[in-house]
């Protein structure tokens, strides 16, 4: 017998019907004997529902109100699973996130949980009963009630698995689990069996939205087993885990290609190559809020002047270019200031890196034999980024997907039978 926290997300609860399956499929652990401790979301839309109503009355409503408000849409899901679930005979006890003692700091809208209380919810299970939590709130010191942050609900089913102890946290979606890359730009991406935290960072963060980010930090330190898995239909999902061993020598170098379509790349040419230049840069940069992630600084052969380029968001990009041209610019000397904003930065994701060499040089490789000029490059240590044209995405992506061998099976079956 084991226990479960179970997460279902907007989708997954999105209708009546899709409610009373998450209830047969409930139901269908406790038949097993295993204890359940079901988080849900909103009904999918509902949260953005809420949120429009809200500017419709006050352009600026304050944080307390909103998370007062938006709160309301996971406890219509809970209450409406509960009464799905004795609906089947199967006892189910809803709870708010304040009635079950999810302790927050008071930063409304963007809480941290900072303590969960568990003697109740142990007492129900240990009853028989199945636990239904409202995912996405808590409370504060004062009572007020807080928000994790939208998505947080994923947060919620991985602090009450870590809090609970329990032997799994089973994310449900409307996808059957972690992809080698996106399906919708390489048809031969293949669900990963399973997929270490780390990878699963740069994978989230670099723009394969299935999890929240903030959710998958916390398994990673609490140790919490994390599965990704389809509400829709049967199957085993994806394992994310905190376990480093190789358990299969042949083991891929990379898990996956994550690619980011958001950023726009900026360059200020023919710098003075003096201490400081980076800092006078991206000081007013920063200074606007603006977040910077790839840096490249040319060497400058002569020594005395340089090429300096980065990349911001695309919804930064004009700021950006205004901040150079008429703050840094004015103030540094030289230089001219040159924007692109097609671009995309595709990266090769895995921890496979970490001992073997010549990922970086098979992947420029690859890339040069179609024909596809890098323009940035960037490395960490189980990552490679680079930064092409944007028409040359979905090239870049299929043709390294099949240099590293991520291929589906039996796309390569196929490939072998011609
Ligand atoms: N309902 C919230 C949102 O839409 C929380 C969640 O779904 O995880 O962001
Ligand atoms: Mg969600």
């Amino acid at each position: 017998m084991a226990l479960y926290v179970q997460k279902f997300g907007g989708t997954s609860v999105g209708s009546v019907e899709r409610i009373k399956a998450v209830a047969e499929k409930v139901k269908g652990f406790r038949d097993q004997g295993h204890q359940v401790v079901v988080v849900v979301s909103a009904m999918s839309g509902e949260t953005n529902r809420l949120i429009e109503l809200a500017s419709q009355i006050n352009e600026e409503p304050t944080p307390r109100e909103m998370d007062m408000l938006v709160s309301t849409g996971e406890q219509v899901t809970i209450s409406l699973l509960a009464m799905a679930l004795q609906q089947l005979n199967v006892r189910a006890t809803s709870y708010t996130g304040a009635q079950v003692g999810i302790q927050t700091d008071s930063a409304h809208t963007r809480a941290r949980i900072q303590r969960i209380e568990t003697d109740e919810i142990r007492e129900d299970l240990d009853e028989g009963q199945v636990v239904v939590v409202a995912g996405f709130q808590g409370v504060d010191a004062e009572g007020n009630i807080t928000t994790l942050g939208r998505g947080g609900s994923d947060t919620t089913g991985v602090a009450l698995a870590a809090a609970l102890g329990a032997d799994e946290c089973q994310i449900y979606t409307d996808v059957d689990g972690v992809y080698t890359t996106d399906p919708r730009v390489c048809d031969r991406a293949r669900r990963l069996s399973s997929i270490t935290v780390e990878e699963m960072l740069e994978m989230a963060s670099l723009g394969s939205k299935v999890l929240q980010i903030r959710a998958v930090e916390f398994a990673g330190k609490y140790n919490v087993p994390l599965r990704v898995l389809s509400s829709f239909e049967e199957g085993p999902g994806t394992l994310i885990t905190t376990e480093q061993e190789i358990t299969d020598m042949e083991e891929p170098l990379i898990s996956g290609i994550a690619f980011n379509q958001n950023e726009a790349k900026l360059t200020v040419l023919n710098t003075p190559d003096v201490p400081g230049v980076a800092s006078q840069i991206l000081g007013p940069i920063s200074d606007a809020n603006i977040e910077v992630d790839m840096i490249v600084q040319n060497v400058a052969p002569a020594g005395d002047y340089t090429d300096f380029t980065f990349t911001v968001a695309k919804s930064d990009f004009r700021q950006t270019q205004r901040i150079l041209q008429e703050k840094v610019i004015p103030e540094l000397g030289g230089g001219e200031v040159r924007g692109d904003d097609k671009i995309v930065k595709v990266s090769l994701v895995g921890v496979g890196m970490r001992s073997h060499a010549g990922v970086a040089t098979k992947m420029f490789r690859v890339l040069a034999d179609e024909g596809i000029n890098i323009r940035m490059v960037s490395t960490s240590e189980i990552k490679i980024s680079v930064v092409i044209d944007e028409k040359f995405l979905e090239l870049a992506v299929r043709s390294l997907h099949t240099a590293f061998g991520l291929d589906r099976d039996d796309v390569n079956e196929e490939k072998n039978q011609h």
